[in-house]
């Protein structure tokens, strides 16, 4: 049996083959695992657990299908779905996990993140991520409309893209001290994350040993998974099938 664990899929109703290949992966593969783990930017927004959206509810249910045949189904935010809140939870059965969170996967102790946290070189969205991870904060943004709401994350996108395409590589990449604390804090030997969208295992030299840390891609071209069993784990990509493919003519 296999433990699935994905992130990075950023969601849209406008990006159809993405939502395909995500409900594809949940009524097959996913129904079949032992556990599946969505670890930040499921969707590419999120402006609340009230949206009414109906591209989010279709989402809902097949994530819903999942957990309701007793496939524990976790969470943890990323920087565009952070808002993601207990009706949610509750609408998918899905358990939101604190970031970092330390899972045993078959015996390996493996701490689980978004990532966006350890992109520490990046001094204007850690103080962005301080402000709008705060309680109150997001409760003053839930009192608005959905549609002061989209607004303000159209404005947002915009800020944050301007500023991204100044950045180098290595300011929006994790900061290896901040990988090497997080996995000497919490005491242990491999950290997988998404976020930089830079599918890849690293090994991180901890001193007196080496730790691994495993990075999931983001699904824009192709989707992007770790399998783990209890071999260990493998970070594959899953090639987009085209409507041929899945219907081949006889
Ligand atoms: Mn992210």
């Amino acid at each position: 049996m296999t433990t699935l664990l994905i992130s990075d899929l950023h969601l849209d109703a406008s990006q159809v083959a993405i939502g395909e290949q995500f409900l594809r992966f949940l009524n097959d593969e996913a129904l079949q695992a032992d556990a599946l783990y969505i670890l930040g930017d499921l969707f590419d927004a999120w402006l609340g657990d009230d949206d009414p959206n109906p591209y989010y509810a279709e989402i809902k249910t097949a994530i819903r299908r999942v957990s309701d045949a007793g496939v524990p189904v976790f969470f943890t935010h990323g920087n565009r779905d952070f808002m993601i809140g207990e009706r949610f939870a509750a609408e998918t059965g899905v358990s939101i996990l604190s970031d970092p969170f330390v899972a045993d996967l078959y015996g390996q102790a493996v701490l689980l993140s978004h990532g966006d946290s350890l992109c520490t070189d990046d001094v204007t969205y850690q103080q962005v991520r301080a402000m709008t991870r705060d309680p109150a904060w997001q409760s003053m943004m839930l009192k608005k409309s959905i549609e002061e709401r989209i607004a303000f994350a159209v404005q947002a996108r915009k800020e944050s893209m301007d500023r991204g395409e100044s950045l180098a590589d290595e300011i929006t990449d994790v900061n290896q001290d901040a990988v090497k604390a997080m996995l000497s804090e919490h005491g242990v030997r491999t950290l997988l994350h998404g976020h930089t969208h830079r599918p890849a295992t690293h090994e991180v030299d901890l001193g007196d040993h080496l730790a691994t840390r495993i990075v999931l891609g983001d699904w824009y071209d192709q989707g992007s998974v770790v399998r783990w069993d209890r071999n260990g784990p493998s970070l594959e990509s899953m090639p987009r099938l085209t409507q041929e493919l899945r219907s081949p003519t006889p």
